[in-house]
């Protein structure tokens, strides 16, 4: 299951000269909320630097594949080293899942959607570039199999403890 594809390799920005709208899908603003609380009761707050920089967290119909897997999520940065502040952004977006809620062979249920959602903002809003291993499976790696999603508490622990050491 590939959570991946996502997170704008150190370096790589995308430069682009218009700032988009500001726009968060109202069933996705309730996840981003939830991190940030999670991230705050973890000791490991979302810098306001960061939070201000993501301007968009969005549904879209497709995120392309990566190898044989669809990619479920996407965090783009852009202008990263752009001398206006105000100018560098980044965005979520999120694969919108069909009218049955799959995308592909994968339901995305709440649990699934949270899960990639946590994922795309632990680059965006704590800047976790690249990916962990795969055999970690963890938030931060680029596949989970289907049972992790069911651990979600251990998932979350072992997320703030390995950004904490990076911090
Ligand atoms: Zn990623």
């Amino acid at each position: 299951m590939s959570i991946g594809a996502c997170g704008t390799p150190a370096g790589k920005s995308n430069g682009v000269g218009v700032k988009p709208e500001r726009q968060y899908e109202a069933d996705l603003l309730p996840l981003v909320a939830a991190y940030e609380a999670d991230a705050a009761a973890a000791q490991i707050p979302v810098a306001p630097e960061f939070r201000r920089q993501l301007v968009q967290v969005i549904w879209q119909d497709d995120l392309g594949q990566q190898g044989d897997e669809t990619v479920l999520g996407r965090c783009e940065r852009f202008n990263e080293n752009h001398a206006d502040p105000e100018m560098r952004f980044r965005t979520v977006k999120i694969r919108k899942p069909d009218a049955e809620g799959y995308v592909g062979r994968i339901k995305l249920d709440a649990l699934t959607l949270k899960t990639v959602v946590y994922h795309e903002l632990g680059h965006c809003l704590h800047d976790f570039r690249g990916h962990l291993p795969e055999a970690t499976h963890q938030i931060m790696s680029a596949a989970l199999p289907k049972e992790r999603f069911q651990s979600f508490h251990e998932l979350l622990h072992q997320h703030f403890t390995l950004l904490r050491s990076r911090s």
